[in-house]
């Protein structure tokens, strides 16, 4: 008998005990990057975070059951002002950009979602969702524009919880004339013809962020399912427009019946910006010394992002790393030459209470004395698996070349620490030793 899953839910905003629509048959959707540049460590924190869900949506209800929907964002202003800048296509930017995060969340230790939908080869059902809408009364079409007209659903509102002055304050940064209402989004837009565009009822033009999700989510999993997941910052107003489009396209009250939101990440104490110098690409932590002088392998990244609960909001600083990379590192040593066997019940419980890496870690903690078997299957359960000679990936050629190392620097290394450690210099043998770990080589 499994455990029974508990998840925060922002719609009601309390810890529920999960109940799918279709136990064989289990629908998760989250909201995916917008491929205009490399992805920073705080979009990481969905991807992982996201991730941990799925494997153990897959845990309990078995790995064909459960179907995972991360979409990419291919179509956005963002994107053409920015290849306009490079001076590359838009298609070129999209593809490369997607390549690179694709390489990163592996890094990270990321399983594949079921499905990848992309934005651009669903333009066809963002039309029909917006024909629904009008023929509904719940959008209109006005100077090329179809907005969604707010007003015309009462229960507009109900994921945020704002008030209609918070609600208005935030929409009214957009007033434009054609507008019937203030709170109003766009459905659809005019293209310029350097722009990417579509032919449509309403004119060549392109979709608007929200409709996207609603008709990607539509496509994959349906006009409702279980899980709809993202960063806090999209509960207002991406998710609750996302509601808005979909129940009443659909005419039901509910689009998705948990909702889920991961906390947000900062950097040093600061908010990520380019002006601050703080801002930090997966990229560079896998492959650059850009953050606290080395590079991280995927999976101390991985363990450092899940440390925290992932509702909180998360520092990432070289400490928080740093000490990751201690944990990780005792890990792998006590699991050394271990068969993985089976993740206990224990561990499984902790996950299945919201996510409670911090109990869960609190028993991996007791089994690396007691049962490493049990640890390395835990640690295999949580995508460390790719890892978990991830002590020794830095010692090949090519990964020390990142670092600055040659095979014999590492190897010198290694020798003077088993010099100190026959003259019985312990300070020196654990300096050694805590440079060789930094490095990613603890089996010594
Ligand atoms: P974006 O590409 O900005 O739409 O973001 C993609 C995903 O990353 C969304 O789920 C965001 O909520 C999430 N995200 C963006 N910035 C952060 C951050 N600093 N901390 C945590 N999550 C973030
Ligand atoms: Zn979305």
């Amino acid at each position: 008998m499994s455990p029974a899953l508990k998840i925060y839910n922002t719609l009601t905003r309390s810890k529920e005990f999960f109940e799918p629509i279709d136990c064989r048959n289990v629908r998760i959707y989250v909201c995916g990057p917008t491929v205009y540049d490399y992805a920073h460590i705080g979009n990481a924190r969905p991807i992982i975070v996201f991730d941990l869900l799925f494997r153990l949506l897959r845990h309990l209800y078995g790995d064909r059951h459960v179907k995972y929907v991360r979409n990419i964002t291919d179509v956005d202003d963002k994107i053409n002002a920015r290849a306009a800048e490079r001076g590359v296509t838009i298609r070129e930017l999209t593809e490369k950009t997607n390549q690179i995060f694709q390489e990163d969340v592996k890094a990270l230790g990321c399983l594949d979602p079921t499905v990848q939908p992309r934005a651009t080869e669903h333009i066809a059902q963002m039309i029909q969702l917006i024909e629904r809408l009008i023929s509904a009364g719940h959008a209109y079409a006005a100077d090329q524009h179809v907005l969604f007209n707010v007003p015309s659903m009462p229960g507009y509102g109900q994921l945020s919880r704002r008030s209609l002055d918070e609600m208005l304050a935030g929409a009214r940064i957009d007033v434009a004339p054609y507008k019937r209402g203030d709170m109003d989004f766009v459905l659809w837009k005019p293209s310029h013809p350097s722009e990417p565009g579509w032919d449509s009822p309403w004119g060549r033009g392109r979709p608007g962020w929200h409709i996207e999700c609603s008709a990607m989510s539509w496509a994959h999993l349906g006009e409702i399912f279980d899980i709809h997941g993202g960063g806090i910052d999209l509960i207002f107003p991406h998710h609750e427009n996302e509601i808005a489009q979909s129940c009443c396209a659909f005419d039901r009250e509910i689009m998705a019946h948990y909702w889920m939101h991961n906390g947000f990440l900062q950097v040093e104490g600061e908010k990520m910006s380019k002006s601050l110098g703080n801002f930090v690409t997966i990229h560079e932590l896998l492959h650059s010394e850009f953050f606290g002088g080395r590079a991280w392998s995927g999976a101390i990244l991985r363990l450092a992002m899940l440390r925290t609960h992932y509702r909180q909001p998360i520092d990432w600083t070289v400490k928080a790393l740093e000490d990751a990379a201690k944990v990780y590192n005792d890990w792998m040593r006590a699991m050394d030459g271990v068969t993985p066997s089976k993740p206990t019940e224990e561990f499984i419980i902790a996950l299945s209470d919201d996510l409670n890496f911090a109990k869960a870690e609190a028993h991996l903690h007791i089994l690396k004395r007691s049962d490493p078997a049990a640890l390395a299957a835990c640690l295999e359960f949580m995508g460390f698996d790719s890892h978990k000679s991830s002590s020794h990936d830095q010692s090949d050629e090519a990964q020390l070349a990142k670092i600055g190392l040659t095979k014999s620097d590492l190897e010198q290394l290694i020798v003077e620490r088993i010099e100190a450690r026959l003259a019985k210099n312990w300070p020196e043998s654990d300096r050694i030793r805590d440079q060789l770990e930094s490095l990613g080589v603890s089996r010594l």
